[in-house]
């Protein structure tokens, strides 16, 4: 099953300070799970004409990302390098396909305490190093109603 709880959000939102809202301003990009980058390069670069940004190994977790320009977002195609990734046993249970729905959030730190405050369920407790140098944490689908959210802070100096 998977939850969520209206009436924890909603009491943590009552909590929370005018000037902390909103915690996320839009779409930063969608995570797709891939078997090869190089297969799906074909798809969304040639045949679609995305433009790649940048490809990374994100080794801590075990991930080949390649990087697509949506215009006011990004995709990011994600290949396991290793059999123990994480992206490994999520395309073996689920097959490729959207894995996550990243949200741009100010403070990744903030947004990790405030879902906690709400009920969710975090995957990442502090913020971590995702690709592109960016400050990432995730919420656990079963307390998002089935939606891996991924909060993504951009610019991690300076918070
Ligand atoms: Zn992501």
């Amino acid at each position: 099953m998977n939850h969520l709880d209206p009436q924890a959000i909603a009491s943590a939102l009552a909590k929370l300070p005018e000037t902390l809202r909103p915690l996320s301003h839009g779409l930063d990009h969608l995570g797709v799970a891939v078997e090869s980058v190089d297969d799906n390069l074909r798809l969304y670069r040639d045949l679609l004409g995305l433009e790649l940004v940048y490809e990374e190994v994100v080794e801590s977790d075990g991930v080949r990302v390649a990087v697509l320009d949506l215009g006011h977002a990004h995709l990011e195609l994600l290949e396991p390098t290793t059999p123990d990734s994480p992206i490994a046993s999520y395309l073996e249970r689920r097959g490729s396909g959207l894995h996550h729905l990243a949200l741009a959030v100010d403070d990744c730190r903030r947004a990790l305490e405030v879902s906690a405050a709400a009920g969710l369920r975090l995957i990442d407790s502090t913020p971590r190093r995702g690709a592109g140098g960016k400050s990432i944490g995730f919420l656990h689908p079963k307390s998002t109603g089935g939606v891996l959210l991924e909060l993504c802070q951009t610019d991690s100096s300076g918070h």
